[in-house]
């Protein structure tokens, strides 16, 4: 089975937790560029994170045969801090590179004034640049989130069979299909969405443009809630070919909008600036 898992922040992951990933068969995962916790107080703590996303991040990975790739953007709810707004200027010098796959997470948090500028903006810069837009919802207030971002989406360069729009659940699942973006779910250890609620949305609505992701970062999650969701297919009646469409096939159509994909983790550099990650030995 070829896992891809195209929402994971594996900046706030472990060695152990790429290890675990390969055994469980992923082999590709995109990280999108995300608020980190402890708010960031200038435009430079960005752009180190942006080159760690493009350099560090998929060295890492590689050394566990997994192919890694990112997408770049000020996300939703640090759009709302004034220190953080000039990286939106900064933007276009990350967008061009080969490893970023997407603009993104962009949308709303708590949908401010502010929310509307840098979502618009970034959305004109996705156009701009050809690349394909990783849309979050609010956790809060799910549908009128949703109606809202459909809107500003309909009011923009890029069109929404371009635009993957994540988080969505029983709620918002039949509005964001009949606006024809790309489907994303969060698969969660407890709260939010769950193996066994996924399996009755893919019952719904079908697997054809539908995603899955673990969204794991540096809360309560769980890096391998991709393969336990295709074992709830297996188990649920669905075949293998139904498996590799939505968690392989899927995120590799939506992700290769940008013409950049490359999932070979073939021709790795033996260390990156200067750093092999190896412990001891020489
Ligand atoms: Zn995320």
């Amino acid at each position: 089975m070829r896992i891809f898992d195209p929402h994971i922040h594996m900046t706030s992951r472990t060695t152990d937790d790429y290890q675990a990933m390969y055994a469980s068969g992923v082999r590709a995962v995109v990280e999108p560029a995300f608020w980190l916790g402890q708010p960031r107080t200038s435009p430079a703590s960005f752009f180190d994170y942006f080159d760690s996303l493009l350099g560090w991040e998929p060295f890492r990975a590689a050394q566990y045969g997994i192919a890694h790739h990112c997408t770049i953007a000020l996300n939703p709810k640090e759009a709302n801090d004034p220190r953080c707004t000039p990286v939106l200027a900064a933007l276009p010098r990350y967008l061009v590179k080969d490893n970023v796959v997407a603009v993104g997470e962009i949308g709303y948090d708590s949908m401010t004034p502010a929310e509307d500028t840098a979502l618009a903006a970034q959305l004109q810069l996705a156009a701009d640049h050809e690349l394909p837009a990783l849309v979050h919802t609010p956790h809060r207030d799910k549908l009128a989130g949703l109606r809202r971002t459909i809107d500003v989406v309909r009011e923009s360069a890029l069109p929404l069979e371009r635009v993957l729009i994540d988080h969505l659940n029983e709620t918002t699942v039949k509005e964001a299909k009949d606006s024809g973006c790309w489907l994303g779910f969060s698969v969660y250890p407890d709260t939010k969405m769950d193996e066994e609620r996924m399996i009755a949305i893919l019952r719904d609505v079908g697997p054809e443009k539908v995603l899955v992701n673990s969204a794991a970062d540096w809360g309560k999650s769980d890096p391998l809630k991709t393969r336990k969701v295709a074992d709830a297919m297996l188990a649920a009646g669905y075949d293998e070919d139904d498996v590799d469409l939505v968690l392989w096939r899927n995120p590799v159509a939506f992700y290769g909008l940008s013409g950049r994909l490359v999932l070979d983790v073939a021709g790795t550099e033996a260390t990156h600036e200067g750093n092999s990650i190896l412990r001891g030995g020489a």
